[in-house]
């Protein structure tokens, strides 16, 4: 059996069901931890009918039971295939995304950390892999730019205006050119 208080690796990598986490081994010894650590294909997630996550998204975390109460800690992260929303330039952008919840069997002996996400475990596991994809979802920003000073396209001629000036006259506003109609009209006699 495992020594009492040690931490034990965990691989789930080469598990056929990736991120199902069996947390019987620590279920009832306080000071124990396990380790984890897995791969997400979230490369079908579509994002503004773009699929910027071509890249696996690499999980790892630890599951500790703190005092009878088993915290989860993961984080996940990879390199987004990214699109400025504003000048549509494609970029590497690197993401990480931290979670945490309490697992417990029942809601009764769920009173972990106060405010922390409560998560209900199936016969001592927890699907870890499910966790992670929706922590990962819900971080993705709805707005990305290269760069916050970000220029974006000419409304004209579509140039990049990152890269310079194109020499377009801007937009003459509709209620400025009425205005100077009426400048430009000659004078009544
Ligand atoms: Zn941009
Ligand atoms: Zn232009």
């Amino acid at each position: 059996m495992f020594d009492k208080g040690a931490d034990i690796p965990y691989n789930m990598q080469c598990c056929p069901d990736a991120g199902t986490l069996d947390v019987r081994p620590i279920l009832y010894t306080p000071g124990r931890s396990l380790s984890f650590r897995f791969t997400l294909n979230l490369s079908d997630m579509d994002f503004g009918g773009r699929r910027p996550v071509t890249r696996p998204v690499e999980v790892s975390g630890t599951v500790r039971n703190r005092a009878g109460v088993l915290s989860l800690e993961l984080s996940a992260e990879t390199t987004l295939d990214a699109c400025c929303d504003r000048c549509g330039k494609r970029f590497p952008l690197p993401k990480r995304t931290a979670f945490r919840c309490t697992l417990a069997e029942s809601l009764q002996n769920g009173d972990g950390d106060g405010d922390e996400e409560l998560v209900l475990l199936q016969d001592g596991q927890a699907d870890a892999g499910e966790l992670a994809r929706t922590a990962f979802v819900l971080d993705m920003d709805t707005k990305i730019l290269c760069s916050e000073d970000c220029k974006g396209l000419c409304p004209r001629c579509g140039a990049n205006l990152n890269e310079g000036a194109c020499g377009c006259q801007p937009e003459p506003d509709p209620r400025w050119a009425a205005l100077s109609a009426l400048l430009d009209a000659p004078d009544e006699p």
